[in-house]
């Protein structure tokens, strides 16, 4: 079981409650309007990592105390994920948090989601709508819901808290962490989208 992985955090405080570990997945089957990560949209060749690396990888910081898994879809590659968090556990006593576009009750009888649904502690569920972003809490737009299928992180307010973001700066490439608000994503896209510039001879 290989999975393509479009990116990984080590460790944030941009997706969900204390320190955690992040995987996107690439590859999406919507086209939401505004989508904050476009890139991870097409079903092409990004990283292929088994269960057990990328369990490795996101357990690397040993403060991490949850993982969170985002996209892309996570649904379209819910198996492997699933096999992830279970390993994850073995090591460490993780929370789960994972997005998605489809809705919670499409996903509850088909086998790879349902397995992973069964690790999963919250799910932010629903496609994304650039209209309805309201700039609060842990979803991209306020028409997504928010599901507490354990009460693991039930104390915690998802809906309506602050947002926080990260611009994290890679070798070749710049990453936005966390769920913008509308705000933050403009200029994300300000930022990335600016055309390189040559340097004009003197
Ligand atoms: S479901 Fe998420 S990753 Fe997929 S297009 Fe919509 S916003 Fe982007």
């Amino acid at each position: 079981m290989i999975l393509n992985i479009a990116e990984t955090c080590g460790a944030t405080r941009a997706l969900g409650p204390g320190l955690r570990a992040v995987a996107w997945v690439q590859g999406c089957p919507f086209h939401c309007r505004g989508c904050v990560a476009p890139d991870w949209i097409p079903d092409r060749p990004a990283r292929a990592m088994s269960p057990e690396e990328l369990t490795e990888e996101l357990l690397a910081d040993p403060g991490v105390t949850g993982l969170t898994f985002s996209g892309g879809e996570p649904m379209e590659q819910a198996a492997g994920l699933a096999e992830v968090a279970r390993l994850a556990r073995t090591e460490r006593n993780v929370s789960l948090l994972c997005f998605t576009g489809h809705r919670l009750e499409t996903l509850t009888d088909r086998p790879g989601p349902a397995a992973l649904l069964a690790q999963v502690d919250v799910l932010v569920d629903g496609r994304y709508v650039e209209s309805r972003n309201d700039g609060r809490g842990l979803r991209g737009s306020d028409n997504q819901r928010i599901h507490y299928l354990t009460d693991r992180l039930r104390g915690h307010d998802l809906e309506d808290s602050p947002r926080r973001a990260e611009f994290r700066l890679r070798d070749d490439h710049t990453l936005l962490v966390g769920v913008p608000s509308p705000h933050v994503h403009a200029a994300w896209k300000r930022l990335t989208e600016q055309p390189s510039r040559e340097k004009e001879p003197s």
